[in-house]
């Protein structure tokens, strides 16, 4: 007998969790062209499997469709089964996009940019992980000893990752327990959130292999270290030039940098909804962790929402092919689009109103008095998912980023994820969300 050779097409649904069909590769030519049937209410499937509040019911058909350019074809070599998946868009069976697919939304908003501005969006992710095996000593953070205790893990991790498309940008131990992290290459459009997935998935589809475990969960205890996500940007403009960087302005901001950032500032309490998207996100975003507690930007500042990251100004290297600014209050309960749509939403807003940002700041924001941050412009960031959700029903112009019914869905998904969690102690949560991501 020979073996049926499967792929599968994927979405990052509204949890951020990989969800899909699989086809047989002999019928690729057709599944390119017409997808897999969906069903609405899959996008109600919280991170706990349960199902939240669902306007559709049992009610509608969708396509998901593969985008060939977002193929993960990779071979192990160790006998074990080819990983192969594709991503792909959740569209009506007119072809029209659905509102609630999380890589159309970040389409659109791409688009938006480009037609607003005439800039692309260039990002990377950066995402913390941990092993869950706490009898093997990982050493101090950044060691070698680490790293070498986890060579062979990365060096699958990241072969599999260029397998996939995705230019691997550094493997290390980071400073907390077990953890460690992955950065990425910048890429142009979409394509920067597929990779985010792919990072994701395959981290998963190494360690099922090597029989590591491992989690991406926001945070493990509320004590503990967080694993965070930090979404790295700058902008090209239609030549593929770098159009960030500005010697001349605040902490090298251009002009549309500056807007672009100060419109994400100005939002970012409803934005978290999306971008720190579980209850325990939250126990993340607090002073003192080198995360995000307030709506502040940073020169180099490590506890800053958004960050100005350094350059190499040495052996000839361009500033300005280089300069980016990071998003720090994401982590990897979310789905990668959402994470980005809801950020390039925001900075266009910031762009269309010409919003200055607050000055950068290089210093601890939660030794100041509640007056000293109002007067300054910095609000604490929601204190919990509830919160977010409130700040994002109270935010009418993020809502009209999104065409219905999805705001509703997604509070609806969101109020059914903390629901299931509701009798649970902080640490019984925490380690629900460990054994789902
Ligand atoms: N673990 C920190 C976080 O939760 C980030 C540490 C760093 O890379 O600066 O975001
Ligand atoms: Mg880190």
């Amino acid at each position: 007998m020979n073996d049926e050779e499967l792929a599968m097409v994927c979405c990052s649904d509204l949890s951020g969790h990989v969800k899909g069909k699989a086809f047989p590769v002999a019928d690729m030519d057709s599944r390119l062209k017409k997808g897999v049937g969906w069903v609405p209410t899959n996008a109600q499937i919280t991170a706990f499997n349960s199902i939240a509040d669902t306007p559709f019911g049992a009610l509608g058909d969708l396509l998901l469709i593969p985008d060939p350019a977002a193929e993960a074809k990779v071979d192990f070599q160790d006998g074990s089964p080819l990983e192969h998946f594709f991503l792909g868009d959740i569209v009506d069976t007119d072809g029209a996009p659905w509102a609630c697919c999380t890589r159309g939304i970040l389409k659109h908003a791409l688009d938006a940019l480009r037609t607003e501005t005439g800039l692309d969006l260039k990002s990377a992710f950066e995402l913390e992980f941990q092993f869950t095996d706490a009898s093997i000593d990982y050493g101090p953070g950044f060691g070698l000893s680490g790293f070498r205790e986890k060579k062979a893990f990365g060096s699958t991790y990241l072969g599999a990752l260029r397998a996939a498309g995705v230019e691997p940008d550094s493997f290390l131990k980071e400073w907390g327990e077990q953890q460690y992290e992955v950065t990425m290459h910048p890429q142009i459009g979409v394509i920067a959130a597929d990779h985010a997935v792919f990072m994701r998935e395959l981290a998963r589809a190494t360690a099922q292999r090597t029989g590591e475990k491992l989690t991406f969960t926001p945070i493990r205890d509320p004590d503990g270290v967080g694993n965070g996500v930090h979404i790295h940007m700058s902008f090209v403009d239609q030549d593929g030039s770098p159009a960030t960087y500005d010697p001349g302005g605040p902490g090298g901001l251009n002009k549309h940098a500056r807007h672009f950032v100060a419109g994400i500032l100005h939002h970012v309490p409803a934005l978290v909804a999306f971008t720190a998207a579980s209850k325990v996100s939250y126990a993340r975003l607090t002073p003192h962790r080198w995360s995000a507690a307030y709506n502040n930007l940073g020169y180099r500042d490590r506890e800053a929402t958004v960050r100005i990251c350094p350059v190499a100004d040495v052996n000839g290297l361009d500033p300005a092919k280089q300069f980016n600014f990071e998003f720090r209050a994401a982590d990897s309960a979310a789905s990668p689009y959402l994470q980005l749509a809801v950020l390039v939403h925001a900075g266009l807003d910031g762009i269309r109103k010409r919003l200055e940002p607050p000055e950068a700041t290089q210093e601890d924001l939660s030794v100041l008095s509640a007056k000293e941050l109002s007067d300054r412009g910095f609000v604490r960031l929601p204190t919990s998912l509830e919160n977010a959700l409130i700040e994002l029903e109270k935010n009418d112009t993020v809502q009209s980023w999104f065409r219905e019914p999805f705001i509703d869905v997604y509070l609806k998904h969101k109020r059914g994820e903390l629901a299931y969690l509701e009798n649970m102690s902080p640490q019984d949560a925490c380690k629900a969300y460990e054994g789902v991501y």
